[in-house]
């Protein structure tokens, strides 16, 4: 960079930078021993049907607290994951430990029908991913139905040979496959249609309006009727108030996730969850 400058070699020394690029390359060596110490954790959200108050899935969320930098976003170090290398090893670390807590949840008598895992495009582009996830399928006695898999738009536009491979086999496995943050990516509806995708979610931004703006609104209803006609699961995301529940159920959206029902949970606050039954129905609600 400093070359492409001019050869300016004095950028090198501007304090500012130099501190942000060495905490960079501090927080991406503490993230590879993190994620090679399985000291990474997930987090479960419960997604809820929104017709019967059941529990439809959980969806994982990755969490990072380091000695030294505490809590890191998984905004900050999934994307420093991706930038460095460290994201395959990630996404099986993920699903692993995914298919673990399911099966341990299974064997304690607590009902989860599926968690969702979120991966990356790299993930995706793995000539070994479907290989992977059929073994930790076999290993924990899993049907494929028990896991669905999250994509984000930008996968969905850089479309590989492997990474239609891998969708095609994990179909096969019927395993399911999520497109998340729906509407905020450059995503084609010809991609949707080309893609065996099992499910939508709404991204929280128009969930957020929903209520508010007239925009949002109609923006919403089509999303959930073309996920209807398209025979298609559509998840709500970040519902976090009663009124907005109340006008997606009467616009027949099947799912909800969201504050409302709960935030995020670590794997013991999610057994204890789970152990109480729920609650499947927001407080409000009698
Ligand atoms: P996402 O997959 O869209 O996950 C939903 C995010 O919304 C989560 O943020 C969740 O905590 C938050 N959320 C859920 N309900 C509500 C709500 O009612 N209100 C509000 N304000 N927020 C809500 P989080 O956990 O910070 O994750 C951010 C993103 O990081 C995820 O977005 C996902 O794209 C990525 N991510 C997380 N874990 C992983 C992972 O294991 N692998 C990969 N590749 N990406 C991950
Ligand atoms: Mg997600
Ligand atoms: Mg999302
Ligand atoms: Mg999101």
């Amino acid at each position: 960079r400093a070359k492409e400058a001019g050869g300016a070699s004095y950028q090198f020394f501007n304090p500012a930078m130099n501190g942000a690029v060495q905490e960079r390359v501090l927080l991406t060596a503490a993230l590879k021993r993190a994620i090679a110490g399985e000291r990474l954790t997930l987090a479960y959200q419960p997604q809820v049907g929104v017709a019967d108050g059941l529990l439809h899935g959980m969806e994982a969320l990755a969490r990072w607290q380091d000695e030294t930098f505490g809590v890191v976003s998984p905004a900050k170090f999934i994307g420093l994951a991706e930038e460095f290398g460290l994201i395959e090893d990630l996404g099986r670390w993920a699903l692993r430990e995914v298919c673990r807590q399911l099966a341990q949840w299974r064997a304690e008598g607590l009902e989860v029908p599926k968690i969702s895992v979120n991966l990356s495009p790299v993930n995706f582009r793995s000539g070994s991913l479907t290989a992977y996830i059929e073994e930790l399928l076999q290993e924990f006695a899993l049907r494929g139905d028990s896991l669905t898999l999250e994509l984000t738009e930008s996968t969905m536009v850089a479309l590989t040979p492997e990474m239609m491979g891998n969708i095609h086999a994990l179909r096969a496995l019927e395993v399911g496959l999520s497109v998340d943050d729906f509407g905020t990516g450059f995503s084609s509806l010809a991609n949707l249609i080309n893609l065996p995708v099992t499910e939508l979610k709404v991204d929280r931004s128009f969930i957020r309006k929903c209520l508010e703006e007239s925009r949002h609104q109609s923006l919403v209803a089509t999303v959930i009727g073309m996920g209807r006609n398209l025979g298609l699961t559509v998840v709500a995301e970040g519902v976090e108030r009663e009124d907005q529940r109340r006008w997606l159920a009467r616009q027949g959206c099947p799912v909800i996730q969201g504050y409302l029902f709960s935030r995020p949970l670590t794997p013991q606050d999610a057994t204890a969850w789970l152990a109480a039954g729920g609650p499947f129905q927001p407080a409000s609600v009698h």
